[in-house]
């Protein structure tokens, strides 16, 4: 397939380049002047072909109806797969073409990877940490994560995940937000419990995300060895050196709190939107900082928090960029950094012969208006593994 007469984004000058791009079983087989190609064209003149975006942080089965992404009555298994599929394609149809989904019940994420890895749902590339591990009591427990306490408990509980499907792992180092009664402000697994939970993980080449918002939980992930931190609410300074010294990411989460802290009127539970509203502006203000002092951050969203919803991932880049990053730096947060940071850099996350070819096709420019990835029209093909998804664009 030739993508021709577009214009495709050079991550390391972060500008454009006019350029056709060669598809060949499912990867980027040349880019630039593609003469003499014997190819099915797709006629992309005057559009911006980007990375396929990557959301480091979504829970796929849930819808962002406020009443699933909390420790509530669930529908039966059937139809929360069948739902979780839709989810998928709704994800994939907004741009996104691949996701790491940070703790589901059932271990829903795990079976949606292979669905997809098998062709029997169209959807984006799947990075699964199947539940959650979190201390007992501890945020996520009873909907996204299972509780273990102590070095050896967490180090079991992460190799039941890993055999039970999870390639990458979920850690609670703090409390959060959506569970009742539990405190941000809390420290959460003690550093010897993300250690054990760490080293499990890297044994099997797992990258660990933390769930981590209270300054001290941010500080205990950190010296564990973590790759991420989740939210990163209350950054202080040395929380913020100590990530530039590790290389660990932030993937902030921008749009969780933002939608939980002005959704009363559409049924979350006050207990959320009061915390929701006690992170808020701290949360933006611990983001800027990192940014300012130059820690590594990557896009998540944490789809799945109330009205959080499958398909609107992009808007977390535009949160990022109005927060500090610019637009090329925010489309890089998406895709290329992202990729890095879910040791996918070799696969997908920059447009370069040889990665698989994930594309999105934009009728407007990012880099002048980052808003646009947020608006379908806007959208005018997602290509994922070399193939045209869904009813976006197509051959001409
Ligand atoms: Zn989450």
């Amino acid at each position: 397939m030739l993508l021709r007469g577009g214009a495709f984004f050079e991550s390391e000058t972060r500008t454009f380049v006019r350029g056709d791009v060669l598809c060949a079983d499912g990867r980027i087989a040349a880019l630039g002047d593609v003469e003499g190609a014997e190819a099915e064209t797709i006629d992309c003149e005057g559009e911006y072909l980007i990375p396929g975006l990557i959301d480091c942080h979504v829970h796929v089965s849930s819808s962002g109806d406020p009443a699933e992404l909390t420790p509530g009555p669930r529908l039966p298994l059937a139809r929360r797969a069948w739902r979780t599929g839709e989810h998928a394609r709704a994800t994939l149809s907004g741009g996104v073409t691949t996701i790491r989904d940070l703790g589901a019940a059932d271990r829903l994420n795990v079976a949606l990877a292979a669905a997809v890895e098998a062709g029997e749902v169209e959807g984006p590339r799947v990075v699964a940490a199947g539940m959650g591990v979190t201390m007992s009591g501890g945020h996520g427990h009873g909907f996204i994560a299972r509780e273990a306490d102590g070095p050896d408990e967490v180090r079991k509980a992460v190799r039941e995940e890993i055999r039970e499907g999870a390639t990458a792992i979920k850690l609670f180092a703090s409390g959060g937000v959506l569970t009742p009664g539990v405190n941000p402000r809390s420290p959460a697994f003690t550093r010897e419990e993300l250690a054990a939970g760490v080293e499990e993980a890297t044994k099997a080449f797992r990258t660990v995300a933390a769930h981590a918002q209270s300054t001290e939980g941010i500080k205990n992930a950190v010296a564990a060895g973590v790759s991420s931190i989740e939210h990163g609410v209350w950054l202080d300074e040395e929380a913020i050196a100590m990530m530039i010294e590790r290389g660990t990411y932030l993937v902030p989460t921008l749009t969780a709190p933002y939608h939980i802290a002005n959704g009363a009127d559409a049924g979350i539970p006050a207990y959320a939107v009061e915390k929701g509203e006690l992170v808020l502006e701290d949360h933006i203000a611990s983001y800027e900082a990192a940014l300012a002092a130059g820690v590594l951050v990557a896009m998540g969203t944490d789809q799945g928090t109330p009205l959080n919803r499958p398909g609107e991932n992009a808007q977390e880049a535009v949160r990022m960029a109005e927060h500090g990053l610019s637009p090329g730096a925010a489309l890089l947060a998406a895709t290329g950094w992202a990729a890095d940071l879910l040791d996918l850099a070799e696969e997908t996350g920059r447009l370069r012969v040889g990665l698989a070819a994930d594309i999105v096709r934009l009728s407007e420019d990012p880099l002048a208006d980052i808003r646009c990835l947020t608006r379908r029209e806007a959208i005018a093909g997602v290509v994922r593994g070399g193939a045209v998804t869904g009813d976006t664009g197509g051959t001409e």
